[in-house]
């Protein structure tokens, strides 16, 4: 695995969390080359890759390799006929565009994120069906009141036999909490996010259905707390307790 970060996923991960994906992944052999990126493939006569070239001069042998490089909203059909803002099609609390009949919905939507009291992209499948739900519901609504779209932003991954759940908002300070050493039989670990007082955000690998339930009600309803050293103590009985 190549990437340009000093980390994996620096964008929601804490050095901690990724220090035990990227053990965890060292150890099922994976090699990992960190602040690089790819720059060109060789390819053999039949037009089989066999080498990537790494931007710092190292070379890699391969027979396949998975690109995975994100992308960016495809706004530019739009260009000039709607509102933008933060690189999306700005919207209100139901989707609607600044044309008349027009709504945005999923990655391209930048929308009021009122948990925040801001405005927001999120580019996550839960909040692609959520915001079109939300469209639907004010294009049918025939003038009937319906509630602001309040969203809990929410991630979640897969890997081997990992599963981790982030929510809330990643800023402030952190708490790790419980057993992040990759080599642990059941790793089971989190990290709170800390923001004038109180828990804005929670991530657990390895929660139960409960236990996942409980991080995101903490994100919700964000409890004070008074000392971190308590917080790191408690760890997931914190938010159990909420
Ligand atoms: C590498 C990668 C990994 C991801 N992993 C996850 C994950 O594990 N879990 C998760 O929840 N989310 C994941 N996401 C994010 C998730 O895929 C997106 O948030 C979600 O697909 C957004 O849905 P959408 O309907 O807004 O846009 P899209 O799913 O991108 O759909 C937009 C569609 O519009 C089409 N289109 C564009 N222009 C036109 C045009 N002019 N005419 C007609 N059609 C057009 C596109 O081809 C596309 O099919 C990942 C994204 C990437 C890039």
């Amino acid at each position: 695995m190549v990437y340009p970060e000093p980390w994996c996923m620096p964008r929601l991960f804490t050095p901690e969390i990724a220090a035990f994906y990227e053990g965890y992944y060292s150890n099922k052999g994976i090699k990992i080359i960190k602040g690089t990126v790819a720059t060109g493939f060789i390819y053999n006569a039949d037009g089989e890759v066999t080498e990537v070239q790494l931007k710092d001069g190292q070379s890699l042998e391969a027979d396949i390799v998975v690109v995975g490089v994100g992308g960016r909203p495809l706004t530019t059909l739009f260009k000039g006929q709607v509102e933008e803002d933060k690189g999306g099609i700005k919207t209100d609390a139901f989707f609607k565009t600044s044309v008349p009949d027009v709504y945005a919905v999923g990655d391209v939507a930048t929308f009021p994120l009122k948990l925040y009291n801001d405005v927001r992209r999120v580019e996550h499948v839960d909040h692609a069906r959520k915001s079109a739900e939300q469209a639907v519901k004010a294009i049918m609504s025939e003038g009937k009141f319906i509630d602001e779209y309040d969203y809990l932003p929410y991630f979640y991954s897969r890997a081997f036999d990992l599963s981790w759940q982030f929510y809330g908002d990643n800023v402030g300070d952190t708490v790790l909490f419980g057993n992040n050493d990759p080599k642990a039989p059941k790793p089971k670990f989190g990290t709170y996010w800390i923001k004038d007082g109180k828990v804005v955000g929670a991530f657990l690998e390895g929660g139960s259905p409960d236990e996942n339930k409980a991080i995101a009600k903490v994100a919700r309803v964000q409890p004070a707390v008074s000392s971190l050293m308590e917080l790191e103590k408690e760890g997931l009985t914190f938010a159990c307790k909420i």
